[in-house]
């Protein structure tokens, strides 16, 4: 038998929500590898292994799912989302760039998901609808002052902006000063965005002006979007405001 090793996304949350292609890759697999909690998502099949892990242990986990389909195993790696977006699929990469030889010649496929950002956008109408860029907030794979200069950089140049992994128990005040220093550059009516847990039963989204943007109002599931002045808001009347960008730029300011 020869092994194989595909890097999927499960999507945001909901089973709707996982593509075919996904869960074929899914039932396919002789063994699963990948977050408990994520891992917690995929339903059981008789037969299969699952090698659940800790969230922080990427580049053994891709190791070891190399491993396990150099043996000729059929290996799925499983990420929320998108895989190839802040995920698995670049440390399976660097785990082969770093290995032996011979991992280069391994079948490996990474499966696309509906990333967070997406899934975010879709539910509070187009906000992504103009020029866009994703950020992620968490400090702990690069240095802090790298990361408010790249929001200074894509508030600067009018990109609206989705935030990921925005807040954590062990991140607590960087998303409080990622606003702060946004309201430095850019006006504070422009509408911010929380949407929490999308796809799953305790999903929430609210809307907010960069004004009154606030870190309480996420969680580490919460995909954060600060929109740009291509920002609309639309109210309705009993449900929440539908939030666009415009696909146009009236002129050029710069
Ligand atoms: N690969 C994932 C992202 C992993 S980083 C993807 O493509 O979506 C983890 C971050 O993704 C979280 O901190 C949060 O910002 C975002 N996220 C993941 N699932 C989410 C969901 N269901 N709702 C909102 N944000 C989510």
């Amino acid at each position: 038998m020869s092994g194989w090793l595909k890097v999927v996304g499960l999507g945001p949350g909901g089973a709707a929500q996982l593509t075919p292609e996904a869960a074929e890759a899914l039932s396919a697999a002789t063994d699963l590898v990948g977050y408990h909690t994520y891992l917690d998502r995929v339903s059981r099949r008789d037969g299969q292994r699952r090698h659940g892990s800790d969230n922080r242990e990427e580049i053994d986990r891709a190791r070891h799912a190399l491993a396990l389909a150099a043996d000729g195993a059929r290996v799925t790696v499983v990420s929320s989302g998108d895989p190839g977006v802040f995920a698995m699929a670049s440390s399976v990469f660097e785990a082969v760039e770093a290995g032996p030889v011979a991992w280069r010649a391994l079948d490996i496929q990474v499966v696309p998901g509906i990333t967070a950002m997406l899934a975010a956008a879709a539910r509070l109408g187009a906000p992504l609808g103009h020029d866009f860029c994703a950020i992620s907030l968490s400090d702990n794979l690069k240095p802090w002052p790298l990361v408010l200069r790249r929001l200074e950089a894509a508030a600067k140049a009018g990109f609206v902006t989705a935030l990921y992994n925005p807040t954590s128990k062990a991140r607590p005040w960087q998303l409080d000063a990622a606003f702060d220093a946004l309201r430095g550059w850019l006006p504070a009516t422009i509408p911010v965005m929380f949407a929490t847990a999308v796809g799953r039963a305790d999903e929430r989204i609210d809307t907010v002006d960069l004004a009154g943007a606030r870190a309480a109002l996420a969680d580490m599931r919460t995909l954060v979007i600060v929109g740009s002045d291509a920002t609309r808001r639309i109210a309705r009347p009993g449900a929440a405001d539908w939030i666009y960008s415009r696909r146009y730029v009236e002129e050029d300011r710069a």
